[in-house]
């Protein structure tokens, strides 16, 4: 980014020439983005800047239905996420559910100190905190700090996924037309997304074979889960 200029005014400038660039592309990518969404996956995950989710996972506007907050976290009570949820699943009928963790997450940092951040921040942090004490054990015998917060964020997509699991619209959904429920980590420093084994597939290792390929046709782009990972292949 220029930071010679104001972030801003530079961010709009950047938009008028992405808008500019994916018209030249194709002259009718946001005419058909227009007309309405069928997105095939939503993804809950941290509010991080470093975890856009469209971009990381290589897909385009329409592709994924997304909620983020910190430290991704899943709570049963929290009305904003059960929305969500809701829509993408019983409306928008996503054949995904993907919730993913990070490394180096601050929300994961946090709940392994023992200070207070302050305000609300600490009792959002909770049932994070509650997944550090349930483990403490484990994660107090890891020595290093960023393995330490790996540690944790895997447990915390654990913690997670089994709040989707217990989830109404979710359990209709994976028994009446099979949706998928995944728990993955993003490692920031390779950029690599690894599916953790938890969701749907759990029983199966780490969740996606090499001998079951999932594709996931976007609207710009194929998704293909193998084999613990996600790659895409090129836009039509
Ligand atoms: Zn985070």
């Amino acid at each position: 980014m220029a930071y010679n200029q104001d972030t801003f005014l530079y961010a709009l400038s950047s938009n008028n020439a992405w808008a500019g660039y994916k018209s030249h592309q194709n002259p009718s990518f946001f005419s058909k983005l227009a007309s309405g969404q069928s997105p095939q996956i939503l993804w809950l995950g941290c509010s991080d800047s470093r975890c856009p989710e469209t971009t990381i996972l290589g897909l385009q506007p329409g592709d994924v239905f997304v909620h983020r907050n910190i430290a991704n976290i899943i709570a049963p009570t929290d009305i904003n996420t059960s929305a969500v949820i809701e829509y993408a699943v019983a409306h928008l009928k996503v054949k995904h559910v993907v919730l993913c963790g990070h490394s180096a997450c601050g929300g994961a940092a946090a709940a392994l100190s023992s200070s207070r951040v302050g305000g609300v921040l600490d009792t959002w942090l909770t049932p994070l905190k509650a997944v550090r004490q349930a483990h403490a054990d484990e994660l107090d015998a890891i020595k290093d700090d960023a393995a330490r917060a790996v540690r944790i964020a895997e447990l915390n997509v654990e913690a997670g996924v089994k709040v989707l699991l217990a989830n109404f619209t979710v359990q209709d959904a994976i028994k009446e037309r099979g949706l998928e429920v995944h728990g993955c980590l993003f490692d920031i420093a390779s950029g690599r997304i690894r599916d953790l084994g938890f969701g749907t597939k759990g029983g199966r290792g780490m969740g996606f074979d090499g001998s079951s390929e999932e594709v996931v046709r976007g609207k710009h782009a194929t998704l293909v889960f193998r084999g613990g990972n996600a790659s895409m292949s090129a836009a039509r």
